[in-house]
């Protein structure tokens, strides 16, 4: 880990050293779908077969783990994700060891440590649910995306309608503690609103305590020149976005991310913290953490190479010191996707400014409309669809230089 000072503190509370939530990748995949460019190799091991090269993985992922827990310092964990790749690939075994393994960084101050493990829909099975409830998962993020088989083929995404559909109902006798949450995607090829409306519908049957329907962006690099072709044209994909939106919150569904949707209490924290900028760290291939220091306003990001082998550090590293400036524009950036805006007390710690002082005229500006929130600062959900704009806007007034950004926040 050479090129890190050290990990920073979070300064006062009953943590002693860093607080950090814990990103876990997984990175085997059954294939690729043609729209993805998460890290990930393609593996043909069947669930809970004997795999070499995923039990060696696994091994040096634990090593990792605990070394980064120690470097850091890192001695309150108040979430953990198991994302990937196709964490589901696993099977009832594998993920019940990496669990077991992970209760020692289960460390909080206080409240419960959120655990969430990502499953593909087409790979769900009942053993590793069962491996999930017995290792404490407080959350699974099932990958659905689209229950239209001619819409899954088109963007090379395995499994059919009917056997996604067997797999979740795996869930019906879950415990109550199990939280389940279902992605979704809109803006498929050969898809249109009223696919997407039923499909939502078919999965609220299920009665999941969050969504998250995501606007599929493709630059046109794993799609053949006819897939292209069936894609929704552009209004068309935003309004169907759009009566996404509204259906989920017309069943009690609120929005309180540009892509995210829970029933009440149940958000996501380990989300929220990289909405809000807090400390994170990345164990896997691919997988990035951000060390922040709160008193310079300044971090560490660190990505590792996308190798499933292991090298020793720092060769398997890319290290990043992110200055005050960027990491500003960055709290900026992920604050604004929030329903309730950025931390304002955590901004002001790490920046000694507000808001307001920062971006006045910004604020200003789109408070006149009804995109910006009249008593906080935050868009509304209206200004939520014109985030970008939003953030263009505020860079344009950090760039002119007339606020505080500098030395005379301090
Ligand atoms: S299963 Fe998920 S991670 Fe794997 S290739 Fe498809 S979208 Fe990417």
């Amino acid at each position: 880990m050479s090129g890190f000072a050290g990990g920073a503190r979070e300064g006062a509370g009953s943590c002693l050293w860093v607080k950090a939530s814990l990103y876990i990748h997984i990175p085997f995949c059954a294939s690729k779908c043609a729209y993805c460019d998460f890290f990930s190799v393609p593996t043909s091991v069947p669930t809970n077969a004997a795999s070499t090269i995923i039990d060696e993985y696994l091994e040096a992922l634990y090593r990792d783990i605990e070394s980064q827990l120690i470097f850091f310092k890192i001695d309150c964990v108040p979430s953990i994700y198991i994302g990937g790749g196709t964490p589901s690939l696993l099977g009832g075994k594998r993920i019940a060891a990496l669990l077991s393994f992970l209760n020692f960084a289960k460390k909080t101050d206080g409240g419960t440590c959120e655990l969430t493990v990502e499953a593909n829909s087409e790979s769900l099975s009942e053993d590793f649910i069962q491996g999930c409830v017995e290792g404490g998962v407080s959350r699974l993020s099932i990958g659905v995306q689209s229950l239209n088989d001619a819409s899954r083929r088109a963007v090379a995404r395995r499994g059919s309608s009917r056997r996604i559909i067997e797999n979740i109902k795996f869930l019906q006798n879950k415990p109550a503690a199990l939280d389940i949450s279902f992605d979704i995607l809109s803006g498929l090829p050969y898809q249109h609103k009223e696919i997407l409306l039923h499909d939502i519908e078919t999965l609220l049957a299920f009665n999941p305590a969050h969504i998250s329907l995501y606007d599929l962006m493709i630059e046109g690099g794993g799609l053949s020149g006819a897939m292209l072709e069936k894609l929704p044209a552009g209004e068309v994909k935003e309004k169907m976005w759009i009566a996404g939106r509204d259906f989920l919150e017309s069943a009690g569904y609120a929005q309180y991310e540009v892509s995210n949707f829970a029933r009440e209490g149940k958000r996501a924290r380990h989300n929220i913290r990289y909405w809000m900028m807090e400390n994170w760290i990345g164990c896997g291939p691919s997988a990035s953490g951000t060390i922040i220091d709160d008193e310079r306003g300044t971090a560490i990001r660190y990505t590792t190479r996308h190798n499933i082998f292991y090298a020793p550090p720092p060769l398997r590293q890319t290290i990043e010191h992110i200055d005050r400036e960027t990491l500003l524009k960055e709290t900026l950036m992920m604050g604004y996707r929030y329903i309730d805006g950025p931390d304002e007390a955590l901004f002001k710690k790490r920046f000694s400014c507000t808001l307001e002082s920062v971006i006045p005229k910004t604020i200003a500006a789109w408070r006149a409309t009804n995109f910006y929130s009249e008593t906080k600062n935050t868009l509304t959900p209206k200004g939520l669809l014109f985030l970008n704009q939003f953030l263009l806007d505020c860079f344009d007034e950090l760039s002119r230089g007339e606020c505080g950004t500098s030395s005379r926040c301090r």
